[in-house]
């Protein structure tokens, strides 16, 4: 052996080795211990198989060189017990008498190699060479084994406990893979949707927009792209669920392309569920009313500007309803706002059931609703509209133990007639509602040009109106009320005029709508009270002892918890007799039959004060409802009287009113005599008590005393001629 020859053997190994000699031969340990030495290896000696298979289980060896003939334990033996406990030395035998079958034995036992006694040196350094260089390798690749192992637990930890869906798809946009998750958000098991189109757990109605998403994906080749989806949970009947789906195309340098070169994209699913719903809340929000969950005032507007840019574009006509509730504030705030809040989304259960599919109905805010009609076939179909919504509304309401009966003014403008702008529409239809409230509610009116002046007018009224209050510039005008049997002035009936210093004399339906929505008129009616006792109490001093005075009440003074105190301190204050002021209410009042309302006229008519129902037979009365009530009078509605032509047209309605309120003992008292005629219709069904410009028409109470007598016996004069005739 020359001495290159084994230092390139020994140069190979990069370090020395711990080699283990297991002989029972001295001699030969201990030249073989010289040997190794030399060339700088780690070199340990076991004497005989018993010491070698100590050292071994005590120390770690790269190479051990094994003797196989050695008494009582043989290097078989040896082997044997390396493999049972996992000892991975590399072993060499290095054998004496060596049989075929002793090494094959040796070999199949895990024996890396054989060298023949007496070994020659370059052999057996060669051969500890390869040996120790193999196990080096070996180790390597264990520890690179059992590092690998460990990252890739690691990654499967990291995607299966990701918050999100983990997953590959395939060129054809399949499954290739998933991470668990998909399981505890949609159901699915993840192996039944490996090999299937991804297209298939989309919602039906994302179908679209995904298939157009996921073509593109594959073709773009950079950067991540992302879309907002709902997939299909496993179960049918699982609410929606939603994802933002993001992907990222495999590039053509990274691994997994090269090793699996049909993988084209991998992506991740997030569930956005609960942000996607808090946004629809939030949404929903801005854009309804969450009372009635009707749109509110900027989703109608939104709808209303889209509505006329298609009708601008196809010549059609678009109306604009505004509807305002009658009487919803007195319901407010004497049923308190629960009351009031159910009734709202009990009117909009109705106004629903009024209109199509296409119509928006909106709340705009407290008692007030705006429709919008979308191609509308001109007018009279929104005629049609506004009367079944009136008549729905119309119906009483059963609140609790409530009987709640309320009407609609609704005001209509039509485009483009009515208004060409989104504002200028509402406005109109608003200002158009107001026309009905200031003419009796509970009716509808379709906008036109000449109101638009009124309107602009209501703001500066009430505004006025304040300022009105303080400088008495609120006058009381009479009429006469006349007995036809005794031919006597039996009483008059205060009505307010304002004297207003520009506008000129207004009469009542011009300011009280006003006056309502603003309260003002609960002011106002204690002062016109007060101011008209005053001045009767005066004539009474002066001769007219019996003389009554009817005065008008707003509900909204009847609402006031001291109501009955008022009434009864202005009667003390201005030295009133309670039985000759007769208080006129409406029979809509009535209808709520509230204990409260009931209480407050029985105590009024305790003290002696007298009751009418004013515009009798217009309203929802029933007799039922009346007889709850302690009521006086009846005073029949004009409309009534003006039915009455002639003397032959006996099948009026006034025939039965006056019957019936005959039957109940109750005094009747015409209103709006206007002529002959009316008056001997009257008189001949026993109605005797008159109110009507046939007698006079309002006026300063100075004038009326003075003239009232003189027109009476006019009017008296023309009836006799009528009957005569
Ligand atoms: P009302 O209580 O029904 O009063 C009768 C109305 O009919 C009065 O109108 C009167 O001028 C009118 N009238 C009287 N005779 C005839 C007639 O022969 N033919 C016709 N066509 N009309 C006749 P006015 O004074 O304009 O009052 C309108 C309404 O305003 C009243 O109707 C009443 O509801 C209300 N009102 C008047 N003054 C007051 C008040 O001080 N307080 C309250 N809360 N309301 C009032
Ligand atoms: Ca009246
Ligand atoms: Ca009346």
């Amino acid at each position: 052996m020359t001495t290159s020859s084994l230092e390139k053997a020994h140069i190979e190994l990069e370090t020395s080795a711990r080699i283990l000699l297991a002989d029972d031969d001295f001699r030969l340990l201990d030249s073989l211990h010289g040997l190794l030495k030399l060339y700088g290896h780690d070199v340990e000696i076991a004497v005989g198989g018993k010491e070698a298979i100590n050292k071994l289980n005590s120390n770690h060896y790269d190479l051990l060189l094994l003797d196989l003939r050695m008494p009582e334990i043989s290097g078989h033996d040896v082997m044997q017990h390396m493999a049972q406990h996992n000892i991975t030395t590399m072993t060499v035998v290095v054998s004496g008498e060596t049989s075929i079958d002793d090494i094959s034995r040796a070999l199949r036992n895990g024996a890396y190699d054989y060298l023949k006694k007496p070994y020659v040196p370059e052999e057996l350094l060669a051969t500890v060479n390869n040996a120790v260089t193999k196990k080096r390798l070996e180790d390597a690749n264990r520890v690179m084994e059992a590092r690998l192992n460990r990252s890739e637990k690691l990654h499967r930890c990291i995607v299966n406990n990701s918050p999100d869906i983990i997953y590959i798809l395939d060129e054809e946009g399949h499954f290739s893979f998933l991470n668990s998750k998909v399981e505890q958000l949609l159901g699915y098991d993840r192996n039944e949707l490996l090999g299937l189109p991804i297209i298939s757990i989309i919602e039906e109605d994302d179908l679209e927009k995904a298939r157009y998403f996921f073509e593109h994906a594959a073709r773009t080749q950079q950067g991540a792209r992302s879309i907002e989806i709902a997939l299909r949970a496993r179960d049918p009947n699982q609410s929606k669920r939603y994802f933002e789906l993001a992907v990222w195309p495999v590039a053509d340098s990274e691994d997994l392309i090269t090793h699996l070169p049909c993988y084209r994209i991998y992506g991740t699913a997030r569930d956005i569920t609960d942000r996607m719903e808090a946004e629809a809340f939030i949404n929903f929000q801005a854009y309804h009313d969450l009372l009635t969950r009707l749109p509110n005032r900027s989703l109608f507007k939104d709808r209303l500007s889209m509505a006329l840019t298609q009708a601008a574009r196809n010549t059609q006509r678009v109306a604009v309803m505004f509807i305002d509730l009658d009487r919803f504030k007195i319901i407010n705030d004497s049923l308190g706002h629960t009351m009031g809040d159910r009734l709202l989304q009990a009117v909009s259960q109705r106004l629903l059931s009024c209109i199509r599919k296409g119509d928006t109905l909106s709340r705009f805010g407290g008692d007030e609703f705006t429709l919008l009609l979308h191609d509308t076939q001109g007018q009279q179909a929104v005629v049609q509209v506004a009367e079944k919504i009136l008549e729905t509304i119309r119906e009483p309401f059963r609140l609790g133990e409530h009987d709640i009966h309320i009407g609609a003014s609704i005001g209509i403008a039509i485009y483009p007639e009515g208004g060409d702008t989104l504002d200028g529409l509402i406005k109109n239809a608003d200002i158009a509602m107001y026309r009905v409230k200031n003419t009796g509610k509970d009716g509808y009116h379709i906008f036109s040009h000449d109101m638009t002046t009124t309107a602009t007018h209501r703001l500066m009224l009430e505004q006025d109106m304040r300022r009105a209050l303080e400088n008495d510039e609120f006058e009381i005008c009479y009429q006469p009320q006349m007995d036809v049997l005794t031919e006597q002035l039996i009483g008059v009936e205060a009505l307010i005029r304002w004297n207003h210093p520009t506008l000129g004399r207004l009469a009542p339906a011009d300011f009280i709508p006003v006056a309502e929505d603003s309260r003002l008129i609960i002011e106002l009616d204690r002062l016109t009270l007060s101011k008209a006792c005053r001045e009767i109490a005066l004539l009474h001093r002066s001769g007219h002892g019996n003389l009554k005075l009817s005065v008008n009440l707003s509900p909204l003074l009847l609402e006031r918890t001291n109501f009955v105190e008022n009434i009864l301190e202005i009667l003390a204050r201005e030295q009133f007799p309670a039985h000759l002021l007769e208080l006129e209410i409406t029979e809509n009042l009535l209808m709520n039959d509230r204990p409260d309302v009931i209480e407050k006229l029985q105590s009024i008519t305790a003290a002696g004060v007298q009751l009418a129902i004013d515009d009798f037979g217009t309203g929802y009365s029933s007799l039922s409802y009346l007889q709850k009530f302690p009521i006086n009078t009846l005073k029949i509605d004009r409309s009534f009287i003006h039915a009455i032509k002639t003397l032959e047209e006996d099948a009026c309605i006034v025939n039965a009113i006056i019957s019936m309120a005959l039957g109940l003992k109750l005094n009747i008292i015409a209103e709006g005599v206007e002529n002959a005629a009316q008056l001997q219709y009257l008189r001949s069904l026993g109605c005797h008590a008159v109110q009507g410009y046939l007698f006079g028409e309002p006026e300063a109470l100075a004038n009326l005393m003075a003239t009232h007598g003189e027109k009476f016996k006019a009017a008296l004069r023309q009836t006799i001629r009528i009957a005569s005739k």
